[in-house]
């Protein structure tokens, strides 16, 4: 699909926060939370920026921890903001869900509902479906920014997958997130022109410093 003149922004759940104290998320079978939203967004990005769309990543690491309103406003000046993490309860519960602020639009609701179809229908595991919570990370998004989630793919946790499952389930889960991004897009966004702006004629200087002529040999001079 031809992504160009859209802009997404992703966010990878917990990592550091304006505190500077490192937040994993959930850790099960050996493996933290975090690094799999990371490889989420990496992924995600890759394939959108693929064809043409314009990603900022909000990876919070040591160097540049954010608190989580800070992360939302993040999102000012593009067309949709996911926040991507993974679930775990109680070791028996799986399947996927997309969360939406409380006080979110019918936007976000059809964006939310629909993604976690789509992930749900590839990972082959139950569609939760559309939650509402209230969340620190969607709350600071700014209103013009067309649709605001929080995706969680599946429950990490679940006894029936092993730590070495859980990489290469994430990135298929991605997979399905960048093409429900990219079909969000193009139904229900517009892409913004890029304006090239050709200077007048006359406000076009010599292309090259005018050449200044040395005396030869000033010191003959
Ligand atoms: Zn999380």
């Amino acid at each position: 699909m031809n992504l160009e003149g859209f802009r997404v922004c992703l966010e990878a759940g917990h990592g550091y926060h304006d505190t500077m104290e490192y937040d994993p998320g959930a850790v099960a079978h050996g493996f933290e939370e975090h690094k799999l939203n990371v490889a989420q967004v990496e992924h995600v990005a890759k394939l959108l920026e693929a064809q043409g769309c314009a990603v900022t990543k909000v990876i919070c690491r040591s160097s540049n921890g954010l608190a989580l309103s800070k992360r939302g406003l993040q999102a000012a000046g593009h067309d949709l903001f996911l926040s991507f993490h993974h679930n775990a309860a109680n070791g028996k519960a799986q399947g996927t869900e997309v969360l939406m602020h409380l006080m979110g639009t019918l936007s976000d609701a059809g964006f939310a509902a629909s993604l976690s179809k789509r992930i749900a229908n590839h990972l082959g595991y139950f569609d939760r479906g559309m939650k509402k919570q209230s969340l620190g990370v969607l709350r600071q998004v700014p209103k013009e920014v067309k649709a605001a989630v929080l995706v969680e793919s599946y429950f990490m946790d679940n006894t029936a997958l092993a730590g070495t499952d859980l990489e290469a389930l994430s990135l298929k889960a991605a997979d399905a997130a960048a093409e429900g991004i990219a079909d969000y897009l193009v139904k229900n966004c517009k892409p913004r022109k890029q304006i090239i702006v050709e200077p007048k004629k006359v406000d076009i200087g010599p292309s090259e410093p005018k050449k200044v002529e040395l005396p030869k040999m000033p010191w003959k001079k």
